[in-house]
């Protein structure tokens, strides 16, 4: 059986202050749910349609306009829920948040705040082979996303597009486990590899499927151990909330950044106060967005228009036998079943299909030759020419194919390689390729013996050197093989040469 247990990565303590601190991180994750429709309307979720095209009544919030809850969006969450070991609420419901905002034009969103749908989980965040850190999953809930306003556009207008008003997104929130911005950024790559896999979250960050809200604090080591032991935050520090972060590189920079202000502030005699804040990518700090006492007080309240939302049990299960294998456990087959190490598997299973595409090629192969030529070869090439593993120009059957060949022991390693360069720029049977350009290994001893006869008759000082010195011997190996093109058996070469110097 395998070892699967994980060593805690230790806490990041921040250097260059009077005393050691260090960091506890909580992320609240918003993930756009993979889905044509929005939430409560049937309008679109293109991403990049004309500006307002994508707008239902109800999402433009006309009078009378009744929501009507969209199933497949609950189904994403559930699937989500069941993908990071959560408890599924078979009763949950719909709360208004209230707030005003030209982006808003219903002037509330809908949340799930005291009924959310999933409840208690939990994501293993991969630091690096055998190291893993577990953070706990405190909730996740459905709600609606907010159009979009720009205020760039013209110097005295500003515009509002309402395509995004009403796009579902699940908002995951982890506990406070996570101790360090690389943690940070290692946690929403892990969020984002379940969810594609699953298939319920595109994690395109970019378009801002994904989002983050970081929050951040700092404490003085033993202070998280006593935490955890009493589940008692006054054990920890005031957090701050950086809002919105859509990037890998911005959450970590920011969480550094914030965790020295916060430092200063405490070893300067001074307070931590709870706000929120924005990061500025261009000047790499954070800046107050609102305080405590400014936060808004939202008036929560139970949305009306919706009735609480009930699902089955059965319905439940049905979605979990219906979960594909996840990271974590296909990691594990791949150590397993193909005898690679941990890190080859977690690189061939960083997404579904690079996974599929190896196991179509290791299928009644050598696992750990399949493996090597999969991450360095193919990969290799793929990321020379900036590409997806699924445009890859040289498919799984066709890398199969080169690999019997070399099992085979009809073509040497180096023509493989070259084999492989023709098959990504020309496409073809890799063995009808060996064939018709003769590509195939000499192991017929006799050809090879006249090739080291005649390197040998032509060089009598290198013999003379070679027979002093054994270590020359590979000399006449490299001029053999040139002789014959790269294609004579490397073994048998060297066989030859030294029994005809008679080393
Ligand atoms: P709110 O509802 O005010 O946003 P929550 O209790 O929902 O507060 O917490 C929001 C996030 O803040 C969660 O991800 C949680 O883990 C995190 N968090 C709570 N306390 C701390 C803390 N002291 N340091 C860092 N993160 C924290
Ligand atoms: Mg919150």
């Amino acid at each position: 059986m395998l070892d699967l247990t994980y060593e805690p990565p230790k806490p990041k303590v921040i250097q260059g202050a009077k005393h050691d601190w260090e960091l506890v991180i909580g992320l609240e994750v918003h993930a756009q749910v993979a889905s044509k429709a929005k939430l409560f309307s049937g309008a679109s979720t293109q991403f990049g349609a004309e500006p307002n095209s994508n707008v239902a009544f109800v999402d433009a919030a006309m009078p009378g306009m009744l929501p009507v809850i969209n199933e497949f969006c609950v189904e994403q969450a559930v699937r989500t829920g069941l993908g990071l070991k959560a408890s599924i609420n078979l009763r949950s419901a719909f709360d208004r948040k209230n707030y005003f905002y030209p982006d808003l034009p219903q002037g509330y969103q809908i949340s799930q705040l005291y009924h959310p749908i999933v409840g208690e989980g939990e994501v293993l965040v991969d630091m690096a082979p055998g190291i893993a850190r577990l953070v706990r999953i405190e909730r996740i809930h459905i709600e609606q996303d907010a159009g979009k306003s720009i205020h760039d556009m013209d110097p005295n207008m500003s515009f509002v597009d309402l395509n995004r008003t009403g796009v579902a997104l699940m908002e995951i929130v982890s506990r406070p486990d996570i101790r360090g911005p690389e943690e940070a950024a290692a946690y929403v790559v892990k969020l984002r590899q379940i969810m594609r896999y699953l298939g319920t979250c595109d994690g395109n960050m970019q378009n801002g499927n994904l989002r983050a809200d970081v929050n951040v604090s700092v404490c003085r080591p033993g202070d998280y151990e006593r935490y955890q032991e009493t589940q008692d935050f006054s054990h920890l520090g005031t957090r701050c909330e950086i809002k919105n972060m859509n990037s890998m590189r911005f959450i970590q920079a920011a969480i550094e950044y914030e965790a020295r202000r916060q430092i200063a502030l405490i070893e300067d005699g001074k307070e931590v106060v709870q706000e929120t804040r924005l990061y500025d990518p261009d000047k790499g700090e954070t800046r107050s967005m609102r305080s405590k006492e400014e936060a808004h007080d939202y008036r929560y309240f139970p949305c009306p228009d919706l009735l609480p939302l009930e699902i089955e049990q059965a319905w439940v299960d049905d979605i979990a036998a219906s979960l594909p294998e996840l990271p974590d456990e296909k990691r594990a087959r791949f150590v397993l079943d193909y005898g690679m190490t941990e890190y080859d598997a977690s690189v061939l299973t960083a997404d579904v299909e690079s996974a599929m595409f190896f196991e179509n090629v290791a299928r009644g192969r050598d696992g750990k030759t399949a493996a090597n030529w999969v991450i360095n070869e193919l990969f290799g090439r793929l990321k020379k020419d900036d590409l997806g593993i699924s445009e890859s120009p040289v498919s799984a059957a066709q890398l199969g194919a080169i690999l019997d060949l070399l099992g085979r022991d009809e073509i040497s390693g180096k023509i493989a390689k070259d084999l492989f360069e023709i098959v990504w720029t020309e496409g073809g049977d890799p063995a009808q390729i060996v064939e018709d350009r003769g590509m195939k290994q000499v192991t017929d001893t006799g050809a090879i013996e006249a090739a080291v006869d005649e390197v040998i008759a032509a060089n009598p000082g290198q013999v003379e050197k070679a027979k002093a010195n054994p270590k020359l011997a590979g000399w006449f190996v490299g001029q053999v093989m040139k002789a014959t093109g790269g294609k004579a058996n490397p073994k048998a070469v060297n066989d030859l040469v030294a029994a005809k110097l008679g080393l």
